[in-house]
């Protein structure tokens, strides 16, 4: 009998009990949409009321679940041990609360946050990547190869503040492939200002992209 991931009861789904997943489940964000250029969250619009007025390169940015206990704990285990095993958990619960603007033939291809090539040979992985190919195999979409889109080395955004995250992002991404008039769908595993978001956005958007979405994990509320 496998073993929940958090608590060593037995497994029911997805590497979790019953009620560690119905515990999980509470973080479901109730608003779910969030402003693409602010992360605000927005009832119905897809960009909220102050960033209206500027233009985004993303056209919706959605945010399943809220990062904290212990979906905080599953996620930082996962990027330390790589456990396939957290994956399909964290997986099923992105699978199971999808953004309702995600239906058929809006986009055409799923692309994960790309990690520079350090922090790639640390990791060992993309956690992206991999969350990303479980969603493109659920929707039956085309992933795109990690290669297509290739980052330089910065400190990570975590470390810094809000204003110096857009700034330490400037010019960080190279498009390799060309993806003129794509319309793709962006995996990222949790979104806090949206800064690298945008700035890959606007980055594919000048490669000719021709609409971009979001969709990650989670975001802090
Ligand atoms: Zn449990
Ligand atoms: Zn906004």
């Amino acid at each position: 009998m496998p073993r929940c991931l958090l608590c060593h009861c037995n497994a029911h789904k997805s590497g979790l009990c019953q009620d560690c997943w119905a515990d999980l489940c509470t973080l479901q964000r109730n608003n779910t949409q969030l402003c693409p250029r602010c992360t605000s969250s927005v009832s119905c619009a897809t960009i909220c009321e102050r960033c209206q007025l500027k233009r985004h390169p993303v056209t919706a940015l959605y945010a399943s679940y809220c990062y904290q206990a212990p979906l905080q704990q599953l996620l930082r285990a996962f990027k330390h041990k790589g456990q396939l095993a957290i994956l399909d958990t964290l997986a099923a619960l992105m699978l199971a609360r999808p953004p309702t603007w995600l239906q058929q033939g809006i986009v055409d291809g799923v692309l994960a946050m790309p990690l520079s090539r350090t922090r790639l040979f640390e990791r060992g992985f993309n956690q992206s990547h991999m969350l990303a190919a479980q969603v493109a195999q659920q929707y039956g979409l085309p992933l795109l190869p990690m290669h297509c889109i290739q980052r330089s080395h910065r400190p990570p955004q975590s470390t810094l503040k809000s204003k110096q995250r857009h700034k330490n992002v400037r010019g960080v991404f190279q498009v390799r492939q060309d993806l003129k008039n794509r319309s793709l769908l962006i995996i990222d595993d949790v979104v806090t200002t949206g800064a690298t978001i945008s700035e890959l956005a606007q980055t594919l958007k000048n490669c000719g992209v021709a609409q971009i979405y979001a969709w990650t994990l989670a975001h802090p509320k």
